[in-house]
């Protein structure tokens, strides 16, 4: 059913959910293609592929490889209108498969977007779906805003799976550093006297920072791995390095705190007479922007589908995500589709929920929220100008 002229929003609303319905196999089977072969960030091809073929196919004008990145797309649909964004997350996790549950996003976003192609008129939105890799690397919608992909999108979401529905939850800011301290090999019992301790600088580093935890903001979380410790007992390790991520609710704390973190290892270094190297990723994770009026559309959306809210606190057990950089830059939702209660992100348990019937249920629900948020997006712009007010304001 195409609309056109004078939109029966009531009409409409019934034929996205009952057009999700009526493909929701093919969009939960898109989920359990990405369980059963999961790719890590930066490697979705096969990902990629399924999805951008299924987008060409629907009629959809597919870019493919965008900002460096080869599994990076762009998918679009619709002559005028708003452009709203629908975001389409594909990576796994090392070892662990779909412990994030990306394969429900990628279903989710695909489902919705496939939808809104068939019941929206093409002048009264541009849909477009923005294939985001990497996002456990916290890569990929960085890249993309830097190269100019979310220049002309007005509004952005997408949904995550969670243990609990969930519309609003903050994300902390996230910046990263890694550091190599260079020392001197010596046989260990033999010459240690000639030997200069790496391992003794990372140790120490490690030490300085849980001195330093007790003078942090509350809201600031910081850990750390060792990344290389030495290759065995006998031998003074001569390069020892570590990895840490800095989070906080504010990008200025979020730097203040990799600042003190980086003195904790230049002290180490000197203590121990090693040679430090640092790296600090300018990719730095922004905390998200709530935008209210943008997620009482989607709050609506459930109420309409009789989908209830749990009542979970918006501001503990944060992560951080790239979402949040693509939040300052337009106003964008993220709420959570529920797949099992008491199930905990990036576990082998979440992963199997993703394709439980639960799993399923979140597939089905993330696209029929998605559409219908889309739809009264485009076709009500009062809410459209009530969402931006309050993102300028911010
Ligand atoms: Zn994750
Ligand atoms: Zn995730």
């Amino acid at each position: 059913m195409v609309v056109a002229g004078a939109v029966d929003i009531s009409t409409v609303k019934a034929a996205i959910v009952e057009k999700v319905e009526d493909r929701c196999d093919e969009w939960f089977s898109i989920a359990k293609c990405f369980y059963d072969s999961p790719e890590v960030g930066l490697q979705e091809v096969r990902a990629a592929a399924v999805l951008t073929a299924k987008l060409e196919t629907e009629g959809f004008e597919v870019r493919r490889g965008l900002a460096g990145l080869t599994t990076a797309f762009r998918a679009e649909w619709g002559s005028a209108g708003p452009t709203i964004a629908l975001l389409a997350e594909m990576d796994a996790l090392p070892g662990l498969g779909h412990a994030c549950g990306h394969n429900i996003i990628a279903a989710a976003t695909l489902g919705a977007a496939v939808t809104l192609r068939h019941v929206l008129p093409t002048n009264a939105a541009r849909i477009v779906v923005i294939g985001t890799p990497a996002e456990e690397q916290g890569i990929g919608k960085i890249e993309l805003i830097r190269a100019g992909c979310f220049a002309d999108v007005d509004f952005a979401m997408m949904v995550h799976p969670a243990s609990k529905r969930q519309v609003i939850k903050m994300f902390l800011g996230l910046a990263r550093i890694r550091f190599e301290f260079i020392g001197k090999a010596a046989h260990a019992a033999a010459h240690p006297e000639e030997g200069i301790n790496a391992l003794d600088a990372v140790i120490q580093t490690f030490n300085a920072i849980n001195g330093l935890r007790q003078h942090l903001r509350q809201d600031v979380k910081v850990h750390g791995i060792i990344t290389e410790g030495g290759s065995a007992p006998n031998i003074i390790p001569e390069r020892a390095s570590c990895f840490f991520y800095v989070r906080a609710e504010d990008l200025s704390q979020v730097e203040e705190v990799r600042r003190r973190i980086k003195a904790c290892a230049e002290g180490a270094a000197m203590a121990c007479g090693c040679r430090l190297s640092v790296q600090e990723d300018p990719r730095v994770l922004a905390p998200m922007v709530i935008n209210r009026a943008f997620y009482r559309l989607y709050s609506k959306q459930l109420e309409y589908l009789e989908l209830p809210e749990a009542n979970a606190p918006i501001d503990r057990n944060m992560g951080s995500s790239d979402i949040g950089n693509v939040s300052r830059l337009v106003p964008t939702i993220h709420p959570h589709v529920p797949i099992g209660t008491g199930i905990s992100i990036h576990t082998e348990e979440f992963a199997r929920a993703t394709v439980s019937e639960q799993g399923r249920a979140a597939v089905i629900e993330g696209a029929k929220s998605l559409a219908l948020t889309a739809f009264e997006l485009a076709s009500c712009p009062r809410v459209r100008e009530e969402i931006l007010k309050e993102f300028t304001a911010h």
